[in-house]
């Protein structure tokens, strides 16, 4: 069994970025397992613009000497804004061939307690031994797919996160059910390869984040308003920026704000590519069947579709059980707050050793762990956790 201090299952923007800061601080040997910014490249729409600013799409060293700026200087390709996808996730690989250029692409099976520290099991059979493990496994195993929809086969009903190429869908009809940002753009993004789109929302209306115009028209007042990373509504942004504030505000606060900063919404510059689409609010879809090739949709306003597909942009509920490389021993061991692991400064769980990055760290640091802005705070904050504890 090969051995290492810390072992870090994930190569998304907090993996790396962790590894980056675990591997700066001192001597300890760090280990990454995954596929590098594999969510972005396999599970989001090929054509798709982040919705983030550019200031909040920087992943994290300690010197702040792999920016997307260095990134542009180094490679010679354009940083735009909004950024395109595939240059986020080139500019994630190479972040990953500075800082992590040792990185094991292979999958981990399996992560189990043993003595003081941990045995993990890779895809291959080979096994680890860790004295802490990060994992930084993203969102993917939390998509959620609304139980009335889960009895429909894959070729009529999928969920947003199942395509990165939505062409196949060219010359189709398809009903979008959602009302975020994964919702409209994929809307957009369908329509402009040939499909038929309709869009349903169950709220009455679809809400736009105009402040990014006010970013480039009264930036000083924007400024006053919004933080960089641009997550939550004026003021609360500059609440969300600061994790270490966030945290200690009273937890029916903390719910409350939590979940306004991250509702639904679609970034101004799709509204324009939006314009052509059917967009039906205060609808939902009540039940689905399939018809031959094709699906019927019965709807709440007592009409009928029938559509060649139904994409379910219907966002991800973070549940740690979902992990499958976690055995049932480890999560009846830790502290869970419906489904999230409840976390320490140093992003530790109950078990000593054992720590959550990402979206899983949002219910004890607030909603910036959902995004690629968040992997600043958590980086430095698990590499002083770690480093105090030894
Ligand atoms: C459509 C869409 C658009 C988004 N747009 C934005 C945006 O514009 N800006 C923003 O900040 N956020 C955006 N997000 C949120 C984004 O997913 C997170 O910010 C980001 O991915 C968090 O990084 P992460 O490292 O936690 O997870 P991920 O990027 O998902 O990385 C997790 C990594 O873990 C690896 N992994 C998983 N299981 C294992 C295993 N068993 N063994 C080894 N490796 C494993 C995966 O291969 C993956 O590479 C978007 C999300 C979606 C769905």
């Amino acid at each position: 069994m090969t051995t290492c201090d810390v072992a870090i299952v994930g190569a998304g923007p907090y993996g790396l970025s962790a590894a980056a800061h675990l591997r700066a601080a001192n001597g300890l040997d760090v280990r990454v397992f995954g596929e590098p910014m594999s969510f972005w490249e396999r599970h989001m729409p090929k054509g798709m613009l982040l919705r983030s600013p550019l200031a909040g799409s920087h992943l994290s060293d300690p010197s702040r000497s792999l920016t997307l700026q260095a990134y542009q200087k180094t490679s010679g390709n354009q940083i735009t804004a909004p950024l395109p996808l595939y240059r986020f996730t080139d500019y994630g690989r190479w972040f990953q061939s500075q800082a992590v250029p040792d990185l094991d692409s292979r999958k981990v099976d399996r992560v189990e307690k043993n003595g003081a520290g941990f045995r993990l099991t890779l895809e291959d059979g080979e096994t680890w031994k860790a004295r802490r493990v990060i994992i930084a496994a993203g969102i993917m195993p939390f998509a959620w797919q609304p139980p009335e929809f889960k009895h429909l086969p894959f070729t009529l009903a999928s969920h947003a996160c199942a395509h990165c190429e939505l062409s196949r869908f060219a010359g189709k009809k398809v009903a979008v059910i959602g009302a975020g940002q994964s919702a409209l753009e994929s809307a957009a993004l369908l329509r402009e390869m040939g499909a038929e789109v309709e869009v349903f929302v169950r709220a009455p209306f679809v809400r736009w984040l105009w402040r990014q115009k006010w970013f480039h028209t009264f930036k000083p007042v924007a400024r006053l308003l919004y933080a960089p990373p641009d997550v939550g509504q004026a003021g609360l942004s500059h609440i969300v920026a600061r994790p270490n504030l966030f945290r200690r505000l009273p937890r029916p606060v903390q719910d409350r704000w939590g979940k306004r900063a991250i509702r639904a919404a679609g970034a101004a510059w799709l509204n324009p590519r939006c314009a052509p689409i059917r967009i039906k609010t205060s609808t939902s879809v009540i039940s689905a069947s399939p018809r031959g090739e094709r699906l019927s949709l019965r709807l709440s306003d007592n009409t009928e579709r029938f559509v060649d597909h139904m994409l379910l942009a219907t966002g991800y509920r973070v549940d740690i059980s979902r992990y499958p490389f976690l055995t049932g021993q480890i999560l009846e061991s830790i502290r869970r707050i419906n489904g999230y692991p409840q976390l320490d400064s140093g992003f530790q769980t109950s078990m000593p050793g054992l720590h959550f990055l990402g979206a899983p760290a949002a219910w004890s640091f607030g909603p910036l762990m959902r995004f690629v802005a968040g992997a600043e705070f958590a980086s430095r904050a698990v590499t002083r956790g770690i480093l105090r504890k030894g």
